[in-house]
């Protein structure tokens, strides 16, 4: 009888035989079988014809699943590779790359998007003679005259264009395209395309380089904040979709997909798009990653998990902001959602292209040794957006209140008195960083962990930043009994009310982990940032990547010291990156950006890099020292 060999979500690095008494399974067919006591959802890696165990030891599938095409064999080869690469069980490592649910046995069904279109009836009518007061009927029937629409694009016209597209199937004028029909597909590849912009002579080098490939090839695009990256992106992704191609675009994980989606949809109206990431439901993720599967799905927008995502067409890779931490997951299957792409492109022949304004060493270091393709945009894209001036406050001899120093707080007063926005970066939330006593000298430690207890001081607790430990603020010192507890160091809550007592009318909003809990919250914050309804904004990393604020002109780096000397030989890397990032947040507009940093060593090199604008220099600088003491990229490292 025909042998199956099963991966499985156990932590053995084994595949499990059992006998397939009826129906067929082909690998990458997901299958229920008994495992245990229990009955488990694994699947398929291999058929064979006998296994080595005897046979009264060999189980029978329970049932094939076979309501969903089993996963493609290419992608069956890029788990295999990673688990033997990140040295993670085969069966945890191919059952984590599924959505939850395909990993569980409840049945799903892929849910194909109904496509609308104008019936021979429809594509007669003449419009002008229809009752000009219906508007929105005038719209969608406009809208459909360039080509199908699922009904989801229907309801962006309109939120009563679910009832009136019900009258106009009734009236015979509209009809329903059969399933697995793609607009594209419809209409012979003619992908519609906002063309924003005419590119720059270099953004058009970035595309053609990419676009006259032949097969694989990496790309790292090193851009300036405001260079025109995502113009490329735009660029590349129409030429790859005209040729039929599916785009995988990965993006960091840091709440911005909503918005990328909505902005690439706006850009591709009728090329469907799914975006796969952790804050999707587990139904939504699911029927995205099937019509990814299916190739109904053109465009994949999501965050390191997407990496997986079955393919048929894939034709172009894209990785924004490479240089992101965010890509390599730190737990179970430790793979670097980058390096796994590169992979993928190179298995299935085609570019990828890397971008950033600062890649990570490694990848420039590729790019050096011409294993990469270097392209480069120097200047930022809009003529009058000019780079932002980065100054250094000395703060070695300045008395600082609450952490900031009076130049600082002269220019936030300033930039208030011209109407303009101004953004306090600091990297630490809650209100400081360590409580102590000023008796003994106690520290508030974690008692789980060598980090420290942060002081919240809005919810009067103690948190643990690195294991989540939490704990009341004490009324006296655990050590001596005395009262007189002080906060040391500064975190977000901190510099908020600091601020908020110089500038009493100062519409003030920290933005950080613990203010953007709430689902939604952070989209508001947004939408009260870009209406300028904030003068000063206080927050951590979250406020530097990808957000544009036309009438942000001042930023403040209060504290990035720490990083110089940390015993992560990738801090200043991380620290000059962050700094870049935050820096481009200001003067992207016509008005002219200010950067001041607040550091009591304005002379060391990354400083200087950062007023010049010059991480060519900077990454030469850490490159050589990384050489000199024998670190990545120039030697491997493994950890036990
Ligand atoms: P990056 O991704 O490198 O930060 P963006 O692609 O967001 O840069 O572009 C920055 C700004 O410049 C955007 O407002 C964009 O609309 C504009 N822009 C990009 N390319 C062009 C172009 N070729 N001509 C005019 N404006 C452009
Ligand atoms: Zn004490
Ligand atoms: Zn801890």
């Amino acid at each position: 009888m025909p042998i199956v060999r099963v991966a499985l979500d156990v932590p053995l690095a084994t595949l499990f035989d059992y006998v397939l008494a009826d129906g067929i399974a082909v690998p990458g067919q997901r299958v229920i079988v008994p495992f245990g006591r229990k009955q488990v959802v694994g699947v398929v890696m291999e058929c064979a014809a006998d296994s080595d165990l005897a046979a009264e030891r060999i189980k029978p599938v329970v049932r094939v699943l076979d309501e969903i095409p089993p996963l493609p064999a290419e992608l069956l080869t890029l788990l295999r590779f990673c688990s033997d690469y990140y040295h993670h069980p085969l069966g945890a490592t191919v059952l984590s790359a599924l959505p939850v649910r395909l990993r569980s046995s409840e049945p799903v069904t892929f849910k194909e998007a109904l496509q609308y279109t104008l019936s021979v009836s429809g594509c007669t009518l003449d419009l002008s003679q229809l009752p000009r007061r219906k508007v929105v009927q005038h719209r969608i029937l406009t809208a459909l005259q360039a080509g199908a629409l699922s009904a989801a694009q229907l309801r962006a016209l309109s939120p009563s264009a679910p009832s009136v597209l019900k009258a106009l199937l009734q009236a015979g004028w509209v009809e329903a395209l059969s399933p697995g029909l793609s607009p594209a597909s419809v209409r012979g590849e003619q992908i519609a395309f906002n063309n924003a912009h005419t590119l720059t002579a270099a953004q058009q080098q970035a595309v053609d380089a990419v676009m006259q490939a032949q097969g694989y090839g990496c790309f790292l695009l090193h851009g300036v904040t405001g260079s025109g990256k995502t113009e490329i992106y735009v660029h590349l992704m129409h030429q790859m979709l005209q040729r039929g191609g599916q785009v995988l675009l990965l993006v960091p994980e840091i709440n911005l997909t909503p918005q990328l989606e909505n902005y690439f949809c706006s850009r591709f109206p009728d090329a469907e798009l799914a975006s796969l990431h952790s804050g999707l439901a587990d139904g939504a993720r699911t029927q995205n990653w099937l019509r990814a599967q299916s190739g109904q799905a053109r465009i994949v927008l999501g965050t390191r998990l997407a990496v997986f995502t079955p393919l048929p067409q894939l034709a172009l890779v894209i990785v924004d902001e490479e240089h992101d931490a965010s890509f390599k997951q730190q737990d179970g299957l430790r793979y670097s959602a980058r390096d796994v792409a590169i992979f993928r492109a190179n298995q299935r022949g085609v570019p990828i292209m890397l971008g950033s304004a600062t890649p990570s060493l490694e990848s420039y270091y590729n790019a050096q040794a011409g294993r990469y393709r270097l392209l480069q945009l120097t200047e930022r894209a809009v003529a009058q957006a000019q780079l932002p001036t980065v100054r250094c406050i000395n703060i070695s001899n300045a008395a600082l209140q609450h952490g900031i120093s009076e130049q600082l707080l002269s220019a936030l007063g300033q930039c208030l008195q011209r109407g303009e926005q101004s953004l306090v970066f600091i990297n630490r939330r809650g209100y400081a960083p360590v409580l102590m006593c000023t008796a003994c000298g106690w520290l508030s430690d974690c008692p789980n962990c060598a980090g420290k207890l942060v002081l919240h001081l809005q919810d009067r607790r103690l948190r643990c930043h690195h294991c989540g430990h939490q704990a009341r603020v004490p009324h006296a010192c655990p050590g001596c009994g005395n009262t007189d507890l002080q906060p040391v160091g500064i975190g977000t809550q901190r510099v908020e009310s600091a601020l908020q007592e110089y500038f009493p009318k100062a519409r003030i909003l920290r933005v950080d982990r613990d203010s953007t809990r709430n689902k939604g919250a952070w989209n508001a914050m947004r939408r009260q940032i870009h209406d300028e309804a904030v003068d000063i904004l206080v927050g951590t990393q979250i406020l530097a990547k990808g957000h544009d604020f036309p009438n942000l002109t001042l930023v403040g780096v209060l504290n990035p010291d720490s990083a110089l000397y940390s015993s992560d030989f990738r801090a200043s890397e991380k620290l000059y990156a962050q700094l870049a990032q935050v820096a481009g947040r200001a003067g992207r507009a016509g008005k002219p950006g200010e950067v001041l940093i607040q550091t009591a060593f304005p002379d060391h090199p990354l400083f200087s890099a950062l007023r010049e604008h010059d991480y060519d220099r900077w990454a030469k600088i850490l490159l050589a020292e990384r050489q000199s003491a024998g670190f990545p990229p120039f030697v491997y490292q493994a950890m036990l």
